[in-house]
């Protein structure tokens, strides 16, 4: 995990920089062309085969993105209560980045122990003394 996202938007984030990084080697390597003439064929030529497989390999993560997202848990997050998705047993949730996790083991807080907290601090905002 590089970024503090849930793996579904890390997914689609390193997509989107592919997409961009393939785009822009292409543009780059056509430029190339227009300013170091001759020489820059091969430049242009290098760059469109990287930018190439760079679209490709966003490609490939797209679609993998999909296959995932497909298998991924549907839940409402316990934090803000949105509905999140999952990706394996532990994730965080795509709006306010809480850490989740369906495991009992790594959990530090349980959705009961959860639950009763909210419930006594709103009884607590509700009857102030
Ligand atoms: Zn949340």
């Amino acid at each position: 995990m590089l970024f503090k996202s849930s793996k579904i938007n890390e997914f689609r984030l390193w997509g989107l920089l592919l997409t961009m990084g393939g785009m822009g080697l292409m543009i780059l390597g056509t430029a190339g062309i227009v300013f170091w003439g001759q020489a820059g064929k091969v430049a242009a030529g290098i760059g469109l085969v990287i930018g190439l497989i760079l679209m490709l390999g966003s490609l490939a993560i797209y679609f993998w993105a999909g296959m995932l997202s497909t298998s991924a848990v549907q839940l409402d997050c316990p934090e803000c209560g949105k509905l999140t998705k999952m990706l394996g047993k532990t994730d965080r949730c795509m709006f306010c980045k809480t850490i989740l996790t369906l495991d009992r083991e790594q959990a530090t807080v349980t959705a009961d122990e959860l639950e009763q907290n909210h419930l006594q601090q709103n009884s607590a905002a509700s009857t102030p003394k």
